[in-house]
C-alpha cells in the first residue's frame, strides 16, 4: 500500500482499478514474420474487432451521456477503419516483414506525429485519436485484455488532461481522475468536478499502476495504490455513511437558502451541459447561474446551427421549470480550442483571442448563438451572460447586436422577449470600471478563476505557479467589493459563478461583501446551502 498526496480539485471519493493513460512510446519488439499476407489478415480481424468494440462502446455511451457526446467513439471506429491507416500498416508488413503490432506501433507515431505538426487545431488535436486507435489495436493483437477491465468503470491516471480530453471519455466509465499537471483551477478541474468526478491533480504518475487497485480521496487530497483490505472496507463505509447522511440531509435541506438573520441568498448550478441537469435539479438549484455553452461547440465538429443551438437551450429553459437560466455566450479560445475556427496559434492565448474576441471576429457565429438563444427564451427565465467584458464600446457593440437581432428576429414574424442581460466581472478593466458597465447590464456574474489570473498574473492551469493563486488576495477581495458597491448603488443583484462561490470558507465572507447569488457545481449545492445557513451575517 502506497499514499501519494496532491493537490484537491472535489472532496469526493472514488475506489477502483486504475487506467494510465500517458504518452505513448514504442513498446512492441519487431518480430520478424514469414507469411506476410497471414500476419495482414490477423491485422485485418483486428480491425474488424477494434471497430465492433468501438460501436458498442458508442451505443453503450449514447445511453449514460446521449449521442452527441458518444460521436467520438463512432468516429474512433471511423478512422480504425481508415484507408490510409490501413494502407500503411499491410505496406509495413509486407515491405519489412514485421509483426503487425509494430506495424500498427511504427503508423500510429507516424500519423499522430504527422498530426501534431498541423497548424490547424483541429487536426492537431486528431494525434491523440490517432494514439487511443493504436492503443487499441495493438492491445487486441497481443491478445491482451489490457490489465484493465474495459467494462468496468476506472480511475483515469494521466499526465495532463484537457477539458475535450475529458469530453471523449465515456463518463460513465469515469470513476475519478488522478492527474500530474493542472490545478484547481484549471477548466478540466472545474469541468470535472461539474460533472461530479472526484478528481485530483499534482500527483506524480506511475506507469506500472495500471490495473492496480486505489482509492481516490478527494477529501484529504490523496491517492492510496493497493491498499489492503482494512483500509478498503473502511473507505466503503465512509462513502455507504455519506451517501445515507446526503440523501437524509437532502429531505431537510431543500428549499430557499436564508442565512440565521433571515437574508435570502440565491443559489444555482454551474453546468458545461444536458448530462448535469439532473443532478442540478435533485440538488436544490434555484436555476442555471452558468451555462457554459463552449462545451456545446467543443463537441461538435462543426459550428452547430440555429436550430440545434436553440433546441439545446430551450430544452433548459423547460427543464428549470421558470427558474432563470443563464446563458453565456460561447467563451471559446486559451484551453477551450474548437477545430473547425480559424484560430491560429498564440503565445500567450490566455490574453488572446478568446471568449466574446471571438464572438466578435465571428460575427455569424455570434448572431445565430444570440437568435438561438433569444427564440429559446420563449419557452422559460432565459437571461444572457457576456464573457471577457473589458470594456464599455464592447457593451456598447453587444447592445447594438442584440437590436440587430431582435429586429431580424421579428421582420420574421418571431416576438422574442426582452431578457436580462448579464456582464461576467472576470477582468480587472471589467471590475474597475463595473460603476460604468452597470450602465449596460441587469446584472453582474462575477468570475473569479479568470479575474484572479488576470490580476494576479497567475496562469489559472499552471500547477508550477498554483502557490500565487490565491482567490483570497486582498486585491481580488477589493475588486470584489468595489464591484458588489457598484452593482448595488445601480440597482443590480451580482452572482458569483467562479469557484470561490464552491469554496464553503469563502460563503460567510462572500455574504457580508454583499453578493446576492452564488453559483457553483451541482454536486456542491447541498454543501454551499448548508453554508449559507449557518452564516451569521
Ligand atoms: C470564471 O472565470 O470564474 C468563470 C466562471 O468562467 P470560466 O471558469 O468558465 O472561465
Ligand atoms: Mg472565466
Amino acid at each position: 500500500m502506497e499514499v501519494l498526496h496532491g493537490n484537491r480539485i472535489s472532496a469526493q471519493t472514488a475506489i477502483g482499478q486504475i487506467r494510465i493513460r500517458m504518452e505513448q512510446t514504442v513498446r512492441v519488439q519487431p518480430v520478424p514474420v514469414a507469411d506476410t499476407e497471414a500476419e495482414i489478415g490477423r491485422y485485418e480481424a483486428a480491425v474488424r474487432q477494434a471497430a465492433a468494440e468501438l460501436r458498442a462502446l458508442s451505443e453503450r455511451a449514447s445511453r449514460s451521456i446521449g449521442p452527441w457526446n458518444a460521436r467520438i467513439f463512432e468516429v474512433h471506429a471511423m478512422m480504425a477503419e481508415d484507408v490510409d491507416y490501413r494502407g500503411k500498416v499491410t505496406e509495413t508488413i509486407r515491405e519489412r516483414r514485421v509483426c503487425a503490432e509494430y506495424a500498427v506501433e511504427l503508423t500510429g507515431l507516424h500519423f499522430a506525429g504527422m498530426f501534431e505538426k498541423m497548424e490547424d487545431p483541429y487536426f492537431r488535436a486528431r494525434s491523440q485519436d490517432v494514439k487511443d486507435i493504436t492503443d487499441r489495436l495493438i492491445r487486441i493483437l497481443l491478445g491482451e485484455k489490457t490489465s484493465v477491465d474495459q467494462d468496468r468503470p476506472y480511475i483515469l491516471a494521466a499526465s495532463e488532461l484537457t477539458p475535450g480530453d475529458l469530453m471523449r471519455q465515456d463518463r460513465s466509465c469515469i470513476l475519478g481522475i488522478v492527474t500530474e499537471q493542472g490545478t484547481a483551477y484549471s477548466h478540466a478541474s472545474i469541468l470535472a468536478r461539474s460533472m461530479s468526478i472526484p478528481a485530483l491533480t499534482g500527483i506524480r504518475i506511475d506507469p506500472s499502476w495500471d490495473g492496480h487497485m486505489a482509492i481516490l480521496d478527494g477529501e484529504k487530497g490523496c491517492l492510496i495504490i493497493d491498499p489492503d483490505s482494512g483500509t478498503v472496507k473502511e473507505y466503503l463505509r465512509i462513502t455507504a455513511e455519506r451517501a445515507a447522511s446526503d440523501s437524509e440531509k437532502d429531505e431537510a435541506e431543500a428549499g430557499q437558502a436564508l442565512t440565521k438573520s433571515g437574508k435570502r441568498i440565491i443559489l444555482r448550478a454551474n453546468i458545461g451541459d444536458e448530462t448535469e441537469l439532473d443532478a442540478a435539479v435533485t440538488g436544490g438549484a434555484e436555476g442555471i447561474g452558468l451555462l457554459r455553452t463552449e462545451y456545446l461547440f467543443m463537441e461538435a465538429g462543426e459550428l452547430p446551427g440555429e436550430e440545434e443551438q436553440f433546441r439545446y437551450y430551450k430544452s433548459f429553459a423547460e427543464a428549470m421549470k421558470g427558474q432563470k437560466v443563464v446563458i453565456r455566450t460561447t467563451d471559446i479560445g486559451a484551453d477551450k480550442p474548437v477545430s473547425y475556427l480559424e484560430m491560429p496559434h498564440e503565445e500567450n492565448p490566455a490574453l488572446g483571442k478568446r471568449a466574446i474576441r471571438l464572438s466578435f471576429d465571428n460575427r455569424e457565429m455570434f448572431r445565430t448563438q444570440l437568435r438561438a438563444i433569444f427564440r429559446a427564451a420563449q419557452y422559460g427565465n432565459v437571461a444572457v451572460l457576456y464573457p471577457m467584458i473589458t470594456s464599455e464600446w464592447e457593451m456598447k457593440e453587444i447592445v447594438r447586436t442584440e437590436e440587430e437581432v431582435r429586429n431580424e428576429l421579428r421582420s420574421e414574424g418571431i416576438e422574442v422577449p426582452e431578457i436580462p442581460r448579464g456582464i461576467m466581472i472576470e477582468t480587472p478593466s471589467a471590475a474597475v470600471i463595473s460603476d460604468r458597465l452597470s450602465e449596460y447590464a441587469d446584472f453582474f456574474s462575477i468570475g473569479t478563476n479568470d479575474l484572479a489570473q488576470y490580476v494576479l498574473a497567475v496562469d489559472r492551469k499552471n500547477a508550477a505557479v498554483a502557490k500565487y493563486y490565491d482567490p483570497w488576495h486582498d486585491a481580488i477581495l477589493r475588486l470584489l467589493t468595489m464591484t458588489v458597491q457598484n452593482a448595488h448603488r445601480k440597482g443590480i443583484p451580482v452572482c458569483l459563478c467562479g469557484e470561490l462561490a464552491a469554496d464553503p470558507a469563502a460563503t460567510d465572507r462572500l455574504i457580508a461583501l454583499g453578493v446576492d447569488e452564488l453559483s457553483v457545481a451541482p454536486y456542491l449545492l447541498r454543501e454551499i446551502r448548508r453554508s449559507i445557513r449557518a452564516c451569521e451575517v
